[in-house]
């Protein structure tokens, strides 16, 4: 009994370790599964994870360039109004100084265009009696030129050149009376050669003036001899100055004292292009209206 018993215990000891090693092996094979399941998982993960981050940079990316595209757009837009509204107060700026122009300052006059009678300037200032020839006589300039005037005048004196007015405004009447007085003396075929007719007179807009230098015996006559001429046609520009009829001029005869207020930017661009006033068409000269005291 003792025997059939302890082969029994053998026997199922037998099954129990044969089924254990199987179980065993069964569970290392799982496990070796399971480990490479996880591997696959790991790599999975991490390949996501890459994916996700790509993702994200690339999002980020395009988030930016599209808020940066924007950015761009809003500027450009800001920029575009900042000009129109440039543009705005530009035009504004020009048409308030063209309002306050008077046209008449840059106009050619001659024997078809000329000033109306009833003409005066807006303002006029005397020139004080240091600066003129004869104390004897009054000279008026428009008020808006003077300042230019008399830089030109203590530049001139500066330089030791000899320069006075010599006239100035004259009003339709002066000028008619002017003419007269030529007439008288000269006749009347020759009057129009060296005095304007009346209203066709510079003088009249209160911009131009006749200079006059030492030594001349109180006359205009012989001035482009003068170092006072020449340092007028070296330098008058700056300060707006230019002469309205020079020699040869198709015109008008050759008045070398006289010189009329364009303003700097016209009377430098006329000395440049060596041109005199009255050989640029009135459109070209009407541009520099809104400059013309500047
Ligand atoms: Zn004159």
């Amino acid at each position: 009994m003792n025997k059939y018993l302890q082969i029994g215990a053998f026997v199922i000891l037998g099954g129990v370790t044969g089924y254990l090693g199987y179980a065993n092996q069964q569970n290392t094979a799982r496990l070796e599964r399971l480990s490479t399941n996880l591997y696959s998982l790991q790599l999975s993960i991490a390949s996501t994870t890459q994916i996700l981050q790509t993702s994200i940079a690339q999002t980020h990316g395009d988030l930016a360039d599209a808020l940066a595209r924007q950015q761009q757009t809003v500027q450009t837009q800001l920029g575009t109004y900042q000009q129109q509204v440039n543009s705005v107060a530009g035009t504004v700026t020009t048409l308030q100084k063209l309002s306050k122009t008077d046209p008449e300052l840059l106009q050619k006059y001659s024997k078809v265009f000329f000033l109306n009678e009833n003409y005066a300037p807006a303002e006029l200032t005397e020139v004080p009696s240091t600066y003129r020839y004869s104390d004897a006589k009054h000279n008026l300039i428009a008020t808006a030129v003077w300042p230019h005037m008399k830089q030109m005048l203590d530049d001139a004196t500066a330089a030791k050149i000899a320069l006075y007015v010599f006239s100035s405004y004259r009003s339709f009447n002066e000028q008619s009376a002017l003419k007269k007085d030529y007439k008288v003396t000269y006749g009347a075929g020759t009057a129009n050669s060296f005095s304007a007719d009346q209203g066709y007179s510079e003088h009249q807009l209160g911009t131009a003036a006749d200079f006059i230098t030492s030594g001349l015996g109180g006359q205009v006559d012989g001035f482009d001899k003068t170092a006072a001429y020449k340092w007028m046609t070296a330098n008058a520009y700056k300060y707006g100055f230019v002469l309205s009829y020079p020699s040869q001029n198709q015109y008008y005869v050759f008045e070398p004292w006289h010189w009329r207020f364009v303003g700097v930017k016209l009377a430098t661009d006329l000395h440049n292009a060596n041109q005199y006033f009255y050989e640029w068409d009135q459109r070209k000269i009407d541009e520099y209206l809104v400059n013309l005291f500047d």
